[in-house]
């Protein structure tokens, strides 16, 4: 499968879609993490943040890693 390229957004159709690299701000089960240094797409109309597959992966192991950290220390 090659990469995803996002140039429409899928929330209002728009494609003034602005690719960004940068620290995007996420929000996974109600908890919140920064994922540095990665390269997202947001929406200019309707102020949508948007990831590739890939990045999505790499905010799952960020959120991974701090769950992981946590419950190790509380252990
Ligand atoms: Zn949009």
């Amino acid at each position: 499968m090659n990469k995803l390229l996002i140039t429409i957004c899928p929330i209002c159709d728009s494609k003034k879609i602005k690719k960004i690299i940068g620290n995007l701000n996420c929000k996974r089960d109600k908890h919140y993490f920064t994922v540095p240094n990665i390269t997202y797409y947001f929406c200019q109309s309707c102020g949508e943040k948007l990831t590739d597959v890939e990045n999505e992966i790499k905010i799952d192991n960020q959120r991974c890693c701090d769950s992981t950290h946590k419950q190790k220390k509380a252990a």
